[in-house]
């Protein structure tokens, strides 16, 4: 993490860029974790997070195309941008322990098993009612897979609640969250053979084409794979 935030009279001084920042485009204010002291023994020390007013002069917003020509995300670019001392999240130097607390929120929601739930469905409804064997068998390890998944979700949810700090269960969740959403269009691309299409609608050849291509992102966005499951290996005492 590169962007930094100088303290100046009144408040802080923040440069820098950031890729991948989805909906910035659409909204007002957004929340920027900066390095503001220099890495020390503890990398985690000396990171500060921020409430950025995107009117303001000295940050910026530029469009980054998607796969399929779609805008969702951007990269922010900071250039000076001045964040008056009420517009620190907490105290400086915590910002590691709040963006942690934040991915739990992240990792943990519904937005980490359901983003192709609307495929699944469109998906049985094209089966229709009397499937074959491969077909029941493959729609009822979905249906399972995702009853689990939830009670996972809701069960963080809870812990969440409570002001416990369940970094590893939401990291669970979100690893095998979307390993469930990315084997979903893997799986009835085979079943229902069609020529993926690009569009919006809501039919099974658009939505399979759409699917195929954002889902390379579910396994990256909020953390990559690789990462969460260092995160759980270290959580279980294996690392
Ligand atoms: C669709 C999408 C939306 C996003 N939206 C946002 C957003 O709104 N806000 C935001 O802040 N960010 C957002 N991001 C950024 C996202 O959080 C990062 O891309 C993600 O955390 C991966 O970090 P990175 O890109 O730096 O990759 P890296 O960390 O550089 O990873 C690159 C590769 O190296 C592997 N790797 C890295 N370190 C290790 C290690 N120690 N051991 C083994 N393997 C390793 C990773 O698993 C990966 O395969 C978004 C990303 C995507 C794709």
């Amino acid at each position: 993490m590169r962007t930094r935030a100088t303290k100046i009279e009144g408040g802080w001084s923040i440069s820098g860029t950031k890729v991948w920042t989805s909906n910035a485009h659409r909204t007002n204010y957004l929340i920027a974790l900066a390095r503001t002291a220099p890495k020390e023994e503890d990398r985690h020390a000396g990171m500060t997070q921020f409430i950025v007013d995107l009117s303001r002069p000295g940050v910026s917003v530029r469009p980054i195309h998607n796969l399929y020509g779609g805008h969702d995300f951007n990269e922010v670019v900071f250039d000076g941008y001045f964040a008056a001392d009420d517009m620190v999240m907490g105290e400086p130097g915590m910002g590691w322990k709040l963006v942690t607390s934040e991915l739990a929120f992240e990792r943990s929601g519904p937005d980490r098993f359901l983003s192709t739930y609307q495929l699944l469905c469109e998906s049985i409804r094209t089966i229709g009612p009397d499937p074959d064997a491969r077909a029941a068998n493959e729609i009822g390890r979905f249906v399972a897979h995702l009853a689990t998944l939830r009670r996972m979700s809701t069960s963080v949810a809870g812990m969440l609640e409570r002001g416990a700090q369940p970094a590893v269960e939401a990291a669970l969740v979100k690893d095998m969250g979307t390993a469930f959403e990315r084997e979903i269009p893997e799986t009835f691309r085979h079943l229902i053979p069609t020529e993926p299409t690009l569009g919006e609608g809501a039919s099974y050849a658009e939505l399979l084409g759409m699917t195929m291509l954002r889902a390379q992102g579910f396994t990256i966005r909020g953390g990559t794979r690789e990462i969460l499951r260092g995160m759980i290996a270290r959580g279980l005492g294996l690392r």
